[in-house]
């Protein structure tokens, strides 16, 4: 099934927007090619779309601007921000043909009582959606390609003719992502300025975070989430710009190689055994599950239950098996994590040392350092009073 797709060719009917397999013949028939040929008024489109989205415009001010237009839409009768947002994610488009993400399973519908067949994440790229908050980028699925291509995805460069090149897609990939961290020049004028300790700070009175706001001037300040409530004393606020001053210095002065080992060492002996105790556990319910599953085929089988219950049942233990894949999957990721201690040493001093240099213009970059060198900040009636470090 996969074989074409392992050549880079597109075994699809129909291909991505702005290609297509089919070529009329003379006496009204069509033949189809297996590499897609482009469309050329469709490529005009996709970089229309790309050249609007680089430029500030949203999926969705794209999708309206498109409508307004006249433009056909690649399916249905009109764009959406979401077959927007489906072209900008696409590799194909660059070159690559990522393809097998999904796969059909039968899974029990209690709402029709049927059997149906729907498109399910194979487990490898589950556990890749569920380690990231964003849809994935081009490197994204080179990265984990992998453990990806282990689980029968097909990761491959296309015979077709791209129509950017993958730098253009990178450029594309990261705008996407400075968007979602509020910079980027798409990003409104209040999420240009990340806050940098969003859930990081906790008030050493009651215990829970405090949450940033901006005054009129835009300054950042911020305060016990409990005490608007009147369920905590402390109403001190305190200042962004003050508390970054102070763990400057802190991270300067504490987080040194010999820190880090400690607290490497530290987690690698503590972790890698709670983490085996935890692989061991679930590779067990996951063949006590088997087990189970036999015993609902016999009773079915024997006519002890009926149709209806033994679907029900087996969504469950599909469900279950499904979660406990994912987290004997998760744990796996975690051992291999604990091993690479040289790499992450490497890259928490080096976190640490070029910190200072971070200019407030790199905001998006001081967020994603603060939250790798730091795991809490607890504050006192405005001031720091401990810090603790690496997530
Ligand atoms: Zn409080």
């Amino acid at each position: 099934m996969n074989g074409l797709a392992r050549k880079g060719l597109w075994k699809h009917r129909t291909p991505p927007y702005g290609y297509t397999r089919e070529i009329p013949t003379e006496d009204g028939g069509v033949i189809y090619l297996d590499v897609p040929q482009i469309v050329p008024e469709q490529v005009a489109i996709i970089k229309r779309i790309e050249e609007l989205y680089l430029s500030g415009q949203s999926m969705r001010g794209i999708a309206v601007m498109l409508n307004l237009d006249k433009t056909p839409p690649p399916i249905g009768s009109a764009w959406s921000a979401a077959s927007v947002t489906n072209i900008m994610h696409n590799p194909f488009y660059c070159g690559w043909i990522v393809w097998g993400l999904r796969r059909n399973q039968k899974v029990y519908d209690p709402k029709t009582m049927r059997f149906v067949t729907r498109g399910v994440p194979v487990p490898a790229y589950a556990t890749m959606l569920a380690s990231q908050v964003r849809r994935p980028t081009l490197d994204d699925f080179l990265a984990h390609r992998d453990i990806l291509v282990a689980d029968g995805v097909v990761i491959e460069k296309g015979q077709h003719e791209p129509i950017c090149t993958e730098e253009r897609r990178r450029q594309i990939d990261r705008e996407i992502e400075a968007r979602l961290l509020g910079t980027g020049r798409g990003a409104s004028t209040s999420a240009a300025l990340p806050r940098l300790f969003t859930g990081l700070m906790k008030c050493a009175e009651c215990g829970s975070t405090m949450y940033p706001r901006a005054n009129k001037n835009g300054r950042i300040y911020y305060c016990c989430s409990r005490y608007r409530e009147g369920a905590c004393k402390t109403g001190v606020t305190v200042r962004e710009d003050d508390i970054l001053k102070d763990v400057e210095v802190v991270i300067h002065n504490f987080i040194t190689p010999g820190a880090i080992d400690q607290y490497l060492d530290a987690r690698a002996e503590q972790d890698l055994t709670g983490i085996q105790d935890a692989i061991h556990s679930t590779s067990q319910a996951l063949k006590t599950l088997s087990g189970r599953r036999a015993r609902w085929d016999t009773a079915y089988e024997g006519e002890v239950i009926d149709l209806q219950t033994y679907g029900q049942k087996l969504s469950e233990l599909e469900m279950e098996h499904e979660r406990l894949q994912k987290t004997l999957m998760n744990l796996q990721k975690q051992v291999a994590f604990q091993q690479n201690h040289k790499e992450r040493r490497e890259q928490l001093l080096h976190s640490a040392e070029t910190f200072p240099a971070l200019t407030t213009k790199n905001r998006a970059t001081v967020k994603q350092r603060l939250r790798t060198l730091i795991q809490c900040i607890i504050i006192d009636s405005g001031k720091i009073v401990e810090i603790k470090f690496f997530q």
